[in-house]
């Protein structure tokens, strides 16, 4: 028999394997508050687990840690970027921020991405696999523990596209607002999709109570679809009708990202476009300007993000300008890990 990854089960799912072997069921409950609120990852630690049934446990689950095979500390801000290293040799980035209001953490959802967006560096590094949902429980879990924080916000913006790997993300959700483990609540739960539009759709349905992010970075389609290859088969049309039916659904405000880039999507006409596009709406826009990613030339020009967000208040849109952290680390998603895929192939490494 296969054994199974224990950190993917919901409680229900931990239960019905615990009958199976003539276990109570309430003995669920005790290693799902073990592996969630506790954080203890050896079954050997849970001490009110008999002796007998730990064995039994280690012969049925498997727990995988990540290893920190690279942490890099902001020197202008606290910003923490971690390089983990799941157990096949694959790599994520999960990076620490730190507000006003606390700590925010953002998380990767796939080993790289497929969506290809041009001015990403996740994109660059291609797409590997899935990350299933103990793995990114395990990217809050360690971050944690190596860093002695507890974050009060989480943001689905590191490296792949989260509704590409739908169920293993609502799955993630789930298990990390169960009442019975971290209860965390999904009012501090940002997602950012490039805007995959039926899964904007199902997401909808499932009225989790988070934060939907759309990355638009053009209200024009012929210029989205040149930086944004997803904007080909779900247009701006069909993204924004997606996400008109998301609002009324949930009742909740959508955020609207917009990387403001020189000769592609800056100039006041851009902006004027935008805020038509956007016109009543219960949205807000986040303008950001765009990262520096070595393999291409894109740049925002000094005062263009605020500049492009003062059109946008003037005409009536709820804009603000993101601040950016640990600019000194290339905070961005996907560059560590690009980088530790052309080291390994230099090295003649194995699989990244
Ligand atoms: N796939 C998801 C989430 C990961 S990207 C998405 O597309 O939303 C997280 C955010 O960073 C997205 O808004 C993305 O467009 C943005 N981003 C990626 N590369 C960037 C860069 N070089 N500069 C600025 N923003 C970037």
């Amino acid at each position: 028999m296969e054994k199974i990854n224990i950190l993917n089960l919901n409680l229900q799912e931990l239960e019905t394997e615990l009958i199976n072997i003539g276990e109570k069921k309430f003995r669920a409950k005790q290693i799902f508050q073990w592996l969630h609120v506790k954080r203890i990852f050896d079954f050997d630690k849970m001490t009110d687990i008999s002796a007998q049934l730990r064995e039994r446990l280690k012969e049925i689950f498997y727990i995988n840690r990540l290893f920190v095979q690279k942490k890099l500390e902001s020197y202008v801000d606290n910003t923490v970027k971690y390089l983990y290293g799941l157990h096949d040799g694959n790599f994520v980035e999960t990076v620490l921020m730190e507000y006003s209001y606390g700590y925010s953490l953002c998380i990767s959802t796939q080993v790289g991405c497929k969506m290809g967006c041009r001015f990403c560096a996740s994109a660059i590094a291609g797409f590997v696999r899935n990350l299933e949902p103990a793995e990114m429980l395990m990217q809050i879990y360690e971050t944690e523990k190596n860093s002695g924080i507890k974050i009060s916000n989480l943001v689905l913006m590191g490296i792949g596209e989260p509704l590409d790997n739908f169920d293993n993300t609502v799955k993630f959700l789930n298990l990390f607002s169960d009442k019975d483990g971290n209860n965390f609540s999904l009012r501090h739960v940002s997602v950012s999709t490039c805007g995959i539009v039926p899964k904007i759709y199902e997401l909808a349905e499932l009225r989790l109570g988070l934060t939907l992010c759309i990355s638009l970075h053009s209200a024009d389609n012929l210029s989205r679809g040149e930086i944004m290859p997803v904007n080909h088969a779900y247009n701006i049309q069909k993204l924004l009708d997606s996400c008109r039916y998301y609002i009324d659904r949930t009742g909740r405000r959508i955020t609207f990202e917009y990387a403001v880039i020189e000769n592609v999507n800056s100039s006041d006409k851009d902006a004027d476009k935008l805020s038509d596009l956007l016109r009543g709406m219960n949205c807000h826009v986040n303008i950001i300007p765009v990262n520096k990613v070595k393999e291409r030339n894109y740049r925002t020009a000094a005062n263009a993000v605020t500049e492009f967000a003062k059109r946008l208040r003037k005409r009536g849109i709820n804009a603000t300008v993101r601040r950016t952290l640990g600019n000194d680390i290339e905070a961005a998603c996907g560059q560590l890990r690009r980088d530790a895929a052309n080291e390994n192939v230099l090295n003649g490494g194995g699989r990244i």
